[in-house]
């Protein structure tokens, strides 16, 4: 039976062929999944993913940091302007879109 801490789907199991030919299972930490925009999937950057780092570390600030990626961001920025000074309305903009612009 695995260790504890190895019986989670976090740990990958590697098999391994040893010396002797016997194969034995190693045990791997599972890298984390990159974190993704939320409206065209890109992968972001400066994103860290870890309970020892602070907030401040983790995400830059900059609205809609760790969500949204700097072209999106701007999109929304742009859309939330123009529907303020009443030159668009929400509807014209897509429903995932529209999400960010109506978020304070
Ligand atoms: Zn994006």
């Amino acid at each position: 039976m695995p260790l504890p801490k190895n019986r989670r789907r976090s740990v990958k199991k590697v098999y391994r062929r040893t010396p002797t030919g016997r194969t034995a299972i190693h045990y791997k930490r599972a890298k984390k999944a990159w974190i993704r925009c939320r409206l065209c999937n890109a992968i972001l950057g400066g994103v860290k993913d870890s309970r020892r780092a602070a907030k401040s570390e983790k995400v830059p600030s900059r609205i809609f940091a760790g969500q949204l990626c700097a072209r999106c961001a701007a999109e929304v920025i742009k859309a939330r302007a123009r529907i303020h000074a009443g030159e668009a309305r929400l509807e014209d903009y897509s429903l995932a879109q529209s999400r960010f612009i109506k978020k304070r």
